[in-house]
């Protein structure tokens, strides 16, 4: 097939269809809209990349993505310090952010156990998550994991490793989503929303 455009405009096109959720069409349509918009989005989305390719760094206290470090978030003085959320991923940590559901701290693990992937205890930031409870200012460790058999093994390890210590040790409930129509719903969603029922 013959190139519509130089190697260069290409090589932006196929750079773009590698983000998530753009493929080879949304990731043409994206780059004839930045090449269009040269001066109004392509200058600034290429200095705020520079910017975030020079400046980013991983939070050594929790695992977030920042540019400063110890990140954001754990320099807040205004965050709750007896309170841990522990999530699997950063995408995780910043999607409960946005909800603003805690004013706890977090814990970014950096993955879930998984016997098929092959990733073990070692794999994960727990042994620097059992350095923080350690301290023995934390109440509470919520565990906000996914509700897949991974995210729950991993849960029930770390539950697991917590029993030593006096603190109270939270999961997410499971059950029907705000919105969500029974009918639609799973069986195993189901039987978890009969099992964690509350009284009205
Ligand atoms: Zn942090």
């Amino acid at each position: 097939m013959a190139a519509v455009t130089g190697p260069e405009i290409e090589r932006l096109i196929q750079l773009l269809a590698r983000v998530p959720g753009l493929g080879p069409r949304s990731a043409r349509r994206a780059a004839l809209h930045l090449v269009k918009k040269r001066e109004a989005l392509l200058k600034p989305l290429a200095d705020a990349m520079q910017i975030a390719h020079e400046r980013i760094i991983t939070c050594t206290t929790c695992g977030n993505i920042d540019t400063q470090n110890p990140c954001t978030l754990c320099g807040d003085p205004r965050r709750d310090d007896s309170l841990i959320v522990v999530v699997a991923d950063v995408a995780d940590l910043w999607a409960l952010e946005r909800a603003q559901v805690t004013t706890g701290r977090y814990h970014v693990l950096g993955g879930v156990l998984s016997a098929l992937d092959g990733v073990g205890p070692k794999d994960l930031a727990i042994e620097s998550l059992i350095q923080r409870i350690a301290t023995g200012t934390i109440r509470e460790v919520i565990l906000a994991l996914n509700a897949t058999v991974d995210g729950q093994t991993t849960a029930h390890y770390i539950t697991e490793l917590l029993s030593t210590y006096t603190l109270t040790v939270t999961r997410l409930a499971h059950g029907v989503p705000v919105g969500g129509e029974l009918d639609y719903l799973d069986e195993g969603t189901l039987h978890a929303a009969i099992r964690q029922r509350t009284a009205v």
